[in-house]
């Protein structure tokens, strides 16, 4: 039943497969309505550079909040809105939201920052992926260089067929792919020979165990060393202590993501750190996050 439990809402007692199943149906009819109700945010989580501390980049990460039933988590909705299709049109409201947003600070902020979104396994299998993506780009004027497409590694390339075919084309349009939870999925290393990816997101599951567990810490190690050999970079996810850092740091990683310096924040929020930011780099002082 933990899958249910929302951030404040739901029963704490464990739930019969049937009442599991009826409050997906009625969780799913209310996302069905949660886009066209505004009920749906796209919060900002940073990137910062692992030598300057700099901000290089942020993740695009959805939050509905339920006039009711209050904040439900991606993990419990994301499932349900893949399984019901309404991920289809709610990627499409995330993707076109968050360019909009990032070419709106771009010009506001003189800032080059790289946008992360999270692409479905269902969505990867819209034929028409490429012409939504590319007419985003355009509507919104983002640079597609400052697109990168997540695409989470569980998803198997057998089940999406035309998976190759349209991260490639994702490429020709200009944007970049990264292999979310990288080291979770049952494929990894295939993934990585086969889908044209610029980077790699290490899963947070390793990270957490750094300074834990000796062999976490060495798939970490191997694992940057592996995706620098193939000229991939390399962000790390779920940052949340100095030691991670220090860590990550030490053995090469590009980039890193957790609320160590940020968690992801709402778009007011988010504005008032770039705003901080660049009094800082106007008065000549440090940058980081
Ligand atoms: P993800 O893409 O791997 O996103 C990273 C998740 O880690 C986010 O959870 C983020 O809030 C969380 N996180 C960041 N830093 C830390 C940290 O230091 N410690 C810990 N414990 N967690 C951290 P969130 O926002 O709850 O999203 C969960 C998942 O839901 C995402 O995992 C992604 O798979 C999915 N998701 C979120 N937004 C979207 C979306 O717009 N479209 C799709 N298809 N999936 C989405
Ligand atoms: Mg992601
Ligand atoms: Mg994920
Ligand atoms: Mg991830």
């Amino acid at each position: 039943a933990a899958k249910h439990l929302g951030r404040n809402n739901f029963q704490i007692y464990e739930m019969s497969q049937d009442q599991a199943q009826q409050q997906d149906v009625a969780l799913i009819s209310r996302l069905r309505h949660a886009e066209r109700n505004g009920e749906l945010r796209v919060f900002y989580q940073p990137q910062v550079d692992a030598g300057t501390e700099d901000i290089v980049g942020m993740e695009a990460l959805v939050r509905w909040e339920h006039p009711e039933l209050g904040g439900i988590s991606p993990g419990v909705f994301i499932p349900l809105a893949e399984e019901s299709g309404l991920i289809v049109s709610i990627g499409e409201w995330v993707l076109r939201t968050a360019c909009a947003q990032a070419h709106a600070w771009e010009r506001a902020y003189g800032l080059r920052l790289r946008l992360g979104v999270n692409l479905s396994a269902v969505q990867l299998m819209e034929r028409n992926l490429l012409e939504v993506v590319a007419g985003v780009l355009g509507e919104t004027g983002l640079d597609p260089d400052l697109l990168e497409l997540e695409v989470t590694e569980s998803i198997s390339i057998k089940e999406v067929p035309n998976l190759v075919e349209n991260l490639e084309g994702l490429h020709e349009l200009g944007c970049r792919i990264a292999i979310d939870d990288f080291g979770t999925g049952a494929a990894s290393l295939d993934y990585l020979r086969r889908l044209p990816a610029d980077r790699i997101k290490i899963d947070q599951s390793f990270v957490r165990n750094i300074g834990i567990d000796p062999d976490d810490e060495a798939i970490v190690r191997a694992t940057i060393e592996m995706a620098h050999r193939l000229k991939r970079g390399v962000v790390a996810e779920g940052v949340e202590i100095e030691q991670h850092f220090e860590f990550l740091r030490a053995n090469q990683c590009d980039e890193l993501q957790g609320y160590l310096f940020c968690r992801p924040l709402p778009q007011s929020s988010f504005e008032r750190l770039l705003a901080e930011r660049q009094r800082l780099v106007e008065s000549g002082g440090t940058v980081a996050a």
